[in-house]
């Protein structure tokens, strides 16, 4: 393993996550949404995380910004994010078949929106913030720098904790009792734990 190689995995693991996303995202287009709780402040939110999984790492990549803060590569390091970046890509693939067409990238409730309590929802409320969870911390394994790695973490950290309350307070607007029941019984992203 080598620096080079270990930010092409990162690329490309990226450019596979595009492309799982290509059918759901048609899929939910094809569904209109019926209420929507997208204000300006959730656009804040996604740029936030778009800069930090996205941005900062690609601009590391295509001109090696910012040099100062790079770090010895260490493989080890690198073949964890690997086994991360597998798990991610996993996840995101099952979150997203379980979801269906209620998916959105922001808090939108579709036409028929169903509360989904099955599969990889059964034991945790967010398994794709979960999967975005595991794509952060690859990226900080994968790319030897203390920007551009930890960049991915502060990012979304800042789009999942300013949203995923609201988040659940739409899905209780929407569903009353059923949600705070699934709540009950189910972590929002460690099984068991939190
Ligand atoms: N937070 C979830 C879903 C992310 S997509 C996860 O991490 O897996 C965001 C949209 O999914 C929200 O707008 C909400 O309407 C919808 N949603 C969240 N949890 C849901 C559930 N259990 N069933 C159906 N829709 C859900």
């Amino acid at each position: 393993m080598t620096a080079t190689l270990s930010k092409i995995i990162w690329l490309a693991c990226g450019i596979v996550w595009f492309v799982l996303r290509l059918r759901p995202r048609q899929e939910a287009r094809q569904t209109p949404v019926r209420h929507s709780a997208r204000d300006r402040r959730e656009y804040v939110l996604l740029g936030a995380s778009l800069a930090g999984l996205g941005i900062v790492p690609c601009f590391y990549l295509a001109a090696h910004f910012p040099r100062f803060a790079d770090y010895p590569f260490i493989p080890a390091l690198s073949y964890l994010g690997v086994a991360v970046e597998a798990a991610c890509l996993w996840l995101l693939y099952r979150s997203h078949r379980d979801l269906g067409r209620n998916w959105s990238v922001s808090l939108d409730l579709r036409e028929r929106h169903t509360l989904v309590t099955t599969g990889v929802y059964a034991t945790i409320r967010h398994p794709m913030y979960a999967a975005f969870w595991l794509m952060a911390l690859a990226q900080a394994l994968l790319l030897p720098n203390w920007v551009a790695g930890p960049a991915g973490l502060v990012g979304f950290g800042v789009l999942f904790f300013g949203r995923v309350g609201r988040e659940e307070a739409l899905m209780i607007a929407a569903f009353g009792e059923e949600y705070r029941t699934y709540m009950r019984r189910t972590a929002r992203i460690l099984p068991w734990l939190y």
